[in-house]
């Protein structure tokens, strides 16, 4: 049933680096429309799992699904059709890049050579300078970043780095976005804004997996929380239901 099939679905997925067994059999689904998140102390795995589903980390053994067909074999240069998209845990602008430019890097990664034939620049593009695309324009929009778009980011507020961020995975129109600890040192009132933009993103329908540190964090954002440690699943389910398990108490809250 069309429905009932998940975005995204992992299936016993396994990264060893060697004897490290950084993610050793997850499984799980997400549903579209959903902010789904993955807690877990430092060196549980969460973000070789990102790497995994981004195909930029070989795996070990397991199934990946993206709308039910399998994509483990296909090249992470391919991701961006697709439209799994994400951010990093260290931010990853290009400082010599404005804004607008380096949102516009999102978009450009959605088209390669092959899909650009027949249509290069005219004399009056190249003059006039490269053009700003609908989606870069729509991803300015949707993370209020109007104002900002020639600025560089050196002369950006960390949060507001961090918005940049998303709005450049934005531009790439993902039906499934991957966030790796978007609020990391950011303040209250950032934290508060990012949350914000990420449960708008949902309201329209964006499906997102985001790993997070902060507890109220997670529990402002997220609809269903999954919680790694040695990287495997100890408990997954409502925020609150998560923090409350005893296993996670122990493994992640360290009570
Ligand atoms: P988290 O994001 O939850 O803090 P990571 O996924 O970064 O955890 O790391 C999980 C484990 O895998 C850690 O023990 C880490 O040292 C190890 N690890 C991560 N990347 C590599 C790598 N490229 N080579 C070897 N070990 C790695
Ligand atoms: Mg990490």
């Amino acid at each position: 049933e069309r429905t009932s099939t998940p975005v995204l679905e992992l299936r016993d997925l396994a990264v060893h680096f060697g004897g490290v067994r950084a993610v050793d059999g997850v499984s799980m689904k997400l549903m579209p429309g959903l902010i789904y998140g993955i807690i877990g102390p430092n060196g549980s795995g969460k973000s070789t799992l990102l790497g995994a589903i981004t195909r930029l980390t070989r795996m070990t053994r397991g199934e990946l699904l993206f709308d039910g067909a399998s994509y483990a074999h296909v090249p992470p240069s391919r991701l961006a059709r697709l439209r799994v998209a994400r951010t990093f845990q260290m931010v990853r602008l290009l400082p010599d890049l404005n804004v607008r430019a380096n949102i516009q890097i999102g978009a450009d990664s959605r088209t390669t050579s092959d899909d650009r034939t027949g249509s290069r620049p005219s004399w009056f593009e190249r003059l006039r300078g490269p053009a700003v695309s609908p989606a870069v324009v729509d991803a300015i929009r949707r993370t209020r970043l109007g104002g900002f778009e020639s600025y560089y980011p050196s002369e950006l507020s960390y949060g507001t780095q961090r918005r940049v961020e998303v709005a450049r995975a934005l531009a790439m129109d993902p039906r499934l976005l991957l966030l790796d600890e978007p609020t990391a040192g950011m303040n209250q009132s950032e934290r508060a804004e990012i949350s914000g933009l990420l449960r708008d993103l949902r309201d329209e329908g964006l499906t997102q997996l985001l790993v997070e540190h902060d507890v109220q964090m997670m529990m402002d954002t997220c609809d269903y929380v999954f919680a790694m440690n040695s990287g495997q699943l100890i408990a997954e389910g409502e925020p609150g239901e998560v923090v409350r398990n005893p296993a996670v108490q122990e493994a992640y809250l360290g009570r």
